[in-house]
């Protein structure tokens, strides 16, 4: 099938990718031409575990290739998907600006059907303002579908998950919209959920807030833990080998953050609350994971005293590991109130340390964990690289100033490390 793919960011560059390697022809598309430029040379503009092997393959066998100019893509395209970004406006709603002038574009090039599938994660009857803004423009009454099929891929391991997900969920007003994309999707062993489209697009919003539901319960319970002197690990586990409950997404920590959790999470509140619904639970949520980035510094505190004049260690920027992305990672809450406590900041991340110089400059960027212990009044773990994990502890201990570990990702076992004579503190442990 031909495929133009709007939006060539971390999702519309993998899932672009994988549909070309299911054999289908696809372009992608970027207004950022400079972003353009370079996956035209072979330079890939983030970092994905396997994404630049799979690009080259399929640019080698002219299945995959990239333009800035939307026209050529949506003439030659009979399915146009939309993964443009959708970011928060100041009042947490989805800014969809950049789906609205895409559906524009489209209408006024299209001279023959198009399935126009939104990919980007939206509120609830963005579809049909696509549809409205197409059938605006669309003079010659061309024939048309919009569809919604939202991605749930995870940054770090977005190849596997496109290719094996759990399941693809195709929003549908048309049998023509439902046989061409469930075709589509024939490769591919997932179950395939048809739904009509406003419930594609909840389903998306509803699985994110979710899974930061789950996440923010957690710790929510850690806090419990550290003040009854119970362990958050073992408390997690009883309660994930509860099949009705489940393992995953009990990992407590410094809080989540993303391009998805924090941004779907409050356009999701904002959607509920246009509907007239006040969706407390979701507020609570982001207020406990907004707590959950300042304990972190409450806690280097408690540990060290005064800030000012003292250096802190930072190990991990992006928002997890595998991943070069620092959209509202929490380690960027976490380094401003360091720095405006006074703390002189030492950071190293294996992928994400480039996309953190231009956001803190006069911070210094190490070249590994061990430069970053060198000195430092304190080491705090933000992302759980497994680089971190293999860590030399008692190389760490001789070059940190004080022994002060704050784990905000619980990769060590604080009896372990306290063994060896540092002062650790996890989240929600004893
Ligand atoms: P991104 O910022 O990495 O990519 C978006 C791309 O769209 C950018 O390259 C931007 O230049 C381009 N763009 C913006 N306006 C354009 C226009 N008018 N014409 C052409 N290109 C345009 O964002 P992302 O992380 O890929 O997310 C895209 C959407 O997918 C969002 O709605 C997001 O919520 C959703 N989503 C993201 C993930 C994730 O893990 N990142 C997962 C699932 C869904």
């Amino acid at each position: 099938m031909k495929i133009a793919m709007i939006g060539t960011g971390y999702v519309g560059l993998v899932t672009g990718t994988c549909f070309a390697e299911l054999g289908n022809n696809v372009i992608c598309v970027d207004n950022d031409i400079a972003k353009i430029e370079k996956l035209k040379s072979g330079i890939i503009p983030i970092y994905e575990p396997g994404l630049d092997e799979m690009v080259k393959k399929n640019c080698d066998a002219k299945r995959l290739s990239f333009t800035s100019d939307i026209k050529d893509a949506v003439k030659v395209s009979s399915i146009i998907f939309i993964a443009v970004g959708t970011p928060p406006k100041e009042n947490g709603e989805a800014d969809l600006s950049s789906v609205e002038k895409v559906s524009s574009i489209i209408a006024d090039v299209m001279t023959e059907y198009k399935l126009v599938v939104g990919k980007s994660t939206v509120p609830v009857n963005t579809g049909k303002w696509i549809k409205k803004t197409i059938n605006l423009r669309n003079t010659k009454g061309v024939n048309f579908d919009v569809a919604s099929n939202p991605e749930f891929l995870r940054e770090g391991s977005a190849i596997d998950d496109f290719l094996r997900p759990d399941r693809i969920v195709i929003g549908v007003e048309s049998e023509r919209a439902k046989n061409i994309l469930t075709e589509l999707y024939k490769p591919i062993d997932a179950p395939i959920l048809v739904t009509d489209i406003e419930s594609a697009e909840i389903i998306k919003h509803a699985s994110n807030s979710f899974l930061a539901t789950k996440i923010s319960f957690i710790n929510a319970i850690s806090v419990i833990c550290e003040r009854a002197g119970a362990d958050v690990i073992q408390v997690a586990e009883g309660m994930g080998l509860d099949k009705r409950i489940g393992k995953h997404f009990l990992n407590a920590g410094a809080g989540f953050g993303g391009f998805c959790f924090p941004k779907d999470l409050g356009a999701f509140i904002k959607i509920a609350e246009n509907l007239g619904y006040d969706f407390k639970l979701l507020k609570a949520v982001s207020e406990i994971n907004d707590e959950q980035k300042k304990a972190i510094v409450k806690k280097v505190k408690e540990n060290v005293w005064n800030l000012g004049g003292k250096t802190v260690g930072v190990l991990g920027l992006s928002f997890k590991p595998n991943t070069d992305d620092i959209r509202y990672a929490p380690s960027i809450d976490i380094l401003r109130d360091l720095i405006s406590e006074g703390a002189k900041i030492r950071v190293y991340d294996p992928k994400a340390m480039e996309r953190t110089k231009e956001i803190f400059s006069d911070i210094t960027y190490c070249d590994n964990p061990y430069e970053v212990c060198d000195g430092s009044d304190a080491l705090v773990i933000l992302t759980e690289w497994d680089e971190f994990k293999k860590l030399d502890l008692k190389k760490v201990k001789k070059l940190l100033r004080t022994a002060v570990i704050i784990d905000g990702r619980n990769i060590f076992e604080p009896e372990t490390l306290r063994k060896m004579g540092f002062v650790y503190t996890g989240i929600g442990r004893k």
